[in-house]
C-alpha cells in the first residue's frame, strides 16, 4: 500500500497518546498530579539537566516528566495535537489567552523596544499594551488595516526607533470589526528591520480563524497565539490559551512559562482534548451557517452595513488578502444596524436564541455590543478611528440550525 498521511481531524482522537501506558484506556485519562516519580536518581538527574539547559538533548532523548508546572501528559498531548493544524514545531498552552499573549510580549519585548501593533485588538490585549507595557518603557506604535505597507515602513523609519523595533503584533481578522491585515507583507517588514543580532518577531493572534481557517506560520509569522477559550475550546466552558512557533522560539516561551507558572491545568487540558475531536465539524458548520446569515443580514432593511469576509468584493485589496491567506470566511459577523446605541440595544434585548454575552467561537450563537462591552476600555479616539461605533453589533455564529438563527435575527431587527 502507498503511504498515507492522516489529516489533522483524523488524528485528533489518537495522536501523541499511547493507551498501553494507561491500562489500555482508549481515552487519555486526566493526569491530576503535581509531581512524577522517577525510576532512579540518575534518571532524575538527567531530566533536570535537560530542564535547566545544562546540556543538549541526546539523539532521540525526550524530557521526562518532572513536575506539572514544567510538564504534564495532558498538556503535552494537547500541545502536540495543536501543532498539527498550524504545522508548528512546538506549542505551549496557558491558563488563558491573555496569559499566552502577555507571556510572549514579556519574553520578546524589553524596556526601550518598539512594538508596532495592529488596531483594533482584543480589549484585554489593548489594555495590557497601553497600560502595562508603556509603564515599563516599551514604545508603542499602532497601524490600521487600511494603511499601505509603504506607509507603515515610512512611519517606522520616521519614528526614529526603527533600530529598536522588536515585535509586530496584530489580529487578522481583527476583533471586533473583521478588518484584515496581510501577514506575508508584514513578515517582509519584520525581515526588513531585523539585523544579524536582533530579530524582529511577527506575532499573529489567530483566535478568530484558527486553527482551521488560517495558518499564519505558513505566511511568515514567527509566533501564533490563541485564546483557546474560543473556537478551540468551543463550548463556552473553559478559559485557556496557546502559543505556537519554531523550536527556538518555543524554548524561550516555555522557559518563561515555567517561571511565571501560568501553564494550563491538566483538567482543562483534558477538556480541550475532547474539544479538539469535534473542532473540524464544529468550525465547518459554523462558517457554513455564518455565510448564509451574513447574506441575509446584508439584504435586511434595518441593517446599514455588514463586515464579513464572505461578503468581500472581488477586485478589492481586502479580497486579495483574504483569498491568499484564509481558507474560509469564518463565523464572526460585524453588523452595523441603522441607528445608534438605542437601536443596537433594542435588537440585542430582543434576541431569543442568541445569548447576549461576550466571548466567541462556541457552539451557541452569541451577540454583544463592542463599544460598551468588550472594547469599553479602549481609548475613545482610537475606537472611532477603528469603526467601533454605537450601531455595531458583533455576532459569533454557532452550530444551530441556520434557519433558526435567521428567524431570531429577523424578529430582533423588527423590534428596531
Ligand atoms: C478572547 C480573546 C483573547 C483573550 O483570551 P482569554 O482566553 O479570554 O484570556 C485574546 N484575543 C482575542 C482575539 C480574543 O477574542
Amino acid at each position: 500500500m502507498k503511504e498515507h498521511r492522516f489529516s489533522p481531524e483524523s488524528l485528533m482522537m489518537s495522536y501523541g497518546y499511547n493507551p498501553e501506558l494507561s491500562e489500555g484506556s482508549v481515552k487519555c485519562p486526566i493526569f491530576q498530579t503535581s509531581t512524577f516519580e522517577y525510576r532512579t536518581a540518575e534518571e532524575a538527574k538527567a531530566f533536570f539537566e535537560l530542564a535547566y539547559g545544562l546540556r543538549d538533548k541526546g539523539p532521540k532523548e525526550e524530557l521526562g516528566l518532572i513536575y506539572s508546572r514544567i510538564n504534564n501528559p495532558n498538556l503535552e498531548i494537547l500541545e502536540n495535537r495543536l501543532c498539527l493544524w498550524d504545522k508548528a514545531d512546538d506549542c505551549a498552552v496557558f491558563e488563558s489567552g491573555m496569559a499566552a499573549i502577555s507571556t510572549i510580549m514579556l519574553e520578546f519585548l524589553k524596556p526601550g523596544d518598539l512594538l508596532v501593533h495592529g488596531n483594533p485588538l482584543y480589549g484585554g490585549t489593548d489594555h495590557f499594551i497601553e497600560h502595562f507595557l508603556t509603564s515599563i518603557g516599551i514604545e508603542v506604535m499602532n497601524v490600521h488595516a487600511d494603511e499601505s505597507i509603504d506607509n507603515v515602513i515610512k512611519q517606522i523609519e520616521a519614528s526614529g526607533k526603527a533600530d529598536k523595533l522588536a515585535m509586530i503584533y496584530f489580529e487578522t481578522p481583527a476583533n471586533p470589526t473583521n478588518d484584515i491585515m496581510d501577514i506575508e507583507a508584514y513578515s517582509k517588514i519584520a525581515k526588513r528591520f531585523s539585523t544579524a543580532d536582533r530579530k524582529v518577531y511577527l506575532a499573529v493572534d489567530n483566535t478568530y480563524m484558527g486553527p482551521i481557517w488560517q495558518h499564519p506560520l505558513q505566511f511568515g509569522a514567527d509566533i501564533v497565539v490563541y485564546s483557546a477559550t474560543k473556537y478551540i475550546g468551543g463550548h463556552s466552558d473553559l478559559i485557556a490559551g496557546a502559543v505556537l512557533g519554531s523550536k527556538d522560539i518555543m524554548v524561550r516561551v516555555k522557559t518563561l512559562r515555567t517561571f511565571l507558572g501560568n501553564m494550563l491545568g491538566p483538567h482543562t487540558a483534558w477538556l480541550l482534548l475532547r474539544s479538539l475531536e469535534t473542532l473540524k465539524v464544529r468550525m465547518d458548520r459554523q462558517t457554513k451557517n455564518a455565510q448564509q446569515i451574513a447574506e441575509f443580514l446584508n439584504n435586511h432593511p434595518k441593517v446599514e452595513h455588514v463586515n464579513y469576509l464572505g461578503l468581500l468584493k472581488e477586485g478589492t485589496p481586502e479580497y486579495a488578502i483574504y483569498k491568499k491567506q484564509c481558507e474560509a470566511p469564518g463565523a464572526m459577523i460585524s453588523v452595523y444596524v441603522k441607528g445608534g446605541e438605542k437601536e443596537a440595544f433594542k435588537c440585542l434585548n430582543a434576541l431569543k436564541l442568541f445569548k447576549l454575552a461576550v466571548s466567541l467561537g462556541s457552539t451557541e450563537s452569541l451577540a454583544q455590543h463592542p463599544k460598551t462591552m468588550t472594547h469599553a476600555g479602549v481609548n475613545a479616539e482610537h475606537r472611532e478611528r477603528m469603526n467601533i461605533t454605537d450601531n455595531l453589533i458583533r455576532l459569533s455564529i454557532g452550530v444551530e440550525n441556520a434557519e433558526d438563527i435567521i428567524w431570531d435575527l429577523d424578529q430582533a431587527l423588527a423590534s428596531i
